[in-house]
């Protein structure tokens, strides 16, 4: 798709990136089958397509207007059109392109800005955990909707104490630890048991996703920096890798050396710090050949929901499956659209409930179809989502694992 740049954006970073995405663009449409906002919405401006139509205008000098930024909002950010685009198109980035630049001349209405600033300050803050156990504790006399969004408090188990020559550092995350802080230490015990110690730096916070997606992007690089510092004395140290068991942070940590390309003094390290990022699930062909023939399985049927921040936004499809099976778990995707979002989208669920939640019922109907025992993903935003429609169990498929290798023998 040929653009003319208005000339405020020529020469710019964000002008040329777009161009060039927008140039392989060849306006197909094979996208929008696989699109979910417009699958519920129907509307072709709620398509990528139609988004990308809306960027192409913006970048020529067209003024945006509430209604772009409304379409723009829509997206969920899942990237499922890159991977069903047969032209290569970098959609993720051209919509972090153009929320950005519609954001700089479209002004919110102050409830919205007040509910999105609420979002981006108020999750990774220090005080969400305390916020997160006083919402457990009234959980019983919490209204149904708000209570389905505060899972019931858990409990972590024990952190391996044992100390190995091998180590990895792994992203404690910033919702995580109080929502389901079982999966930090179930990696954790995992790694043991293969003689990998993992590290948390104390001073690593949220991965700066959050804020990126809300459009607060210096903010979100703040963030970054701040990981950066408090991971390179464990990357000089020769830590082996930094472990995410969230793919919606593994995928903005891949990214920190592209988002910090330009930064002066972090450039260089940001990309040292994404290159030793792995997603918890690249582990899984060692960790499955390590233990082999030293778990116990229930046999029960687990349904696996990858989310899209790993297999579109990471591009990481059937490891999960294809190990745990081999380890000897019943699991299996579901038969119907598995690469569709669930719905959740970090914020998303809270600022676009009427697309999030039909998207949630029809992703648990698709799930839900063989009546599995369990339902299990990879992403915290994905498992508390799912969990809030149904009485199924959502868990991480790294906690089975470690029951697995915990049950006796
Ligand atoms: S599938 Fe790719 S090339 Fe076709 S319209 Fe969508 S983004 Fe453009
Ligand atoms: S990222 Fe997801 S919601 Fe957004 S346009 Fe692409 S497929 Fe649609």
């Amino acid at each position: 798709m040929q653009t003319t740049l208005a000339p405020e954006y020529q020469g710019t970073p964000d002008g040329l990136a777009a161009q060039a995405i927008l140039r392989k663009c060849v306006h197909c449409g094979f996208c929008s089958a696989t699109c979910p906002s417009y699958q519920i919405l129907g509307d072709e401006l709620d398509s990528p397509r139609g988004r990308i139509y809306l960027m192409k205008q913006l970048l020529e000098g067209q003024a945006p207007t509430r209604k772009t930024q409304l379409h723009l909002d829509r997206c969920l950010t899942c990237r499922n059109c890159e991977t069903t685009c047969p032209s290569g198109v970098d959609y993720g980035q051209l919509i972090d392109i153009g929320r950005k630049l519609v954001e700089k001349k479209v002004s919110r209405p102050l409830p919205e800005r007040a509910l999105r600033w609420a979002l981006k300050e108020g999750l990774p803050s220090p005080l969400f955990p305390p916020a997160m156990k006083l919402g457990q504790a009234l959980r019983g006399v919490l209204p149904a909707a708000l209570q389905a969004k505060i899972p019931p408090r858990q409990d972590a188990g024990i952190w391996p104490t044992r100390t190995h020559a091998r180590k990895v550092l792994m992203l404690a995350g910033c919702v995580q630890p109080a929502m389901s802080p079982n999966i930090n230490s179930a990696t954790a015990r995992v790694l043991d048991a293969i003689g990998v110690q993992t590290l948390i730096a104390g001073q690593a916070g949220c991965c700066g996703a959050v804020k990126f997606h809300l459009n607060d992007q210096n903010g979100a690089r703040v963030q970054m920096r701040a990981n950066i510092d408090a991971w390179w004395p464990h990357v000089e140290a020769g830590v082996e890798a930094i472990l995410m068991n969230a793919s919606g942070c593994g995928v903005m940590v891949k990214d920190y050396g592209h988002l910090l390309q330009d930064d002066a003094v972090y450039a260089v390290k940001a990309q040292r710090i994404s290159a030793l990022t792995r997603d918890l699930s690249e582990w899984l062909p060692e960790l499955a050949s390590a233990l082999l023939g030293k778990v116990r399985v229930k046999g029960q049927r687990i349904i696996y929901h990858p989310p899209c921040t790993l297999q579109h936004g990471q591009k990481l499809r059937g490891s999960v499956e294809q190990h745990l099976t081999a380890l000897g778990f019943d699991i299996r995707v579901a038969r119907v659209e598995p690469n569709l979002c669930c719905g959740s989208a970090g914020t998303y669920s809270v600022l676009n409930p009427k697309i999030a939640y039909p998207l949630l019922e029809r992703k648990l109907e698709n799930l839900q179809e063989s009546r599995p025992a369990v339902i299990v993903s990879a992403n915290i935003g994905c498992i508390t989502h799912l969990q809030s429609g149904t009485a199924t169990p959502v868990r991480h498929w790294v906690e089975l694992l470690d029951e697995a290798l915990s049950s006796p023998h």
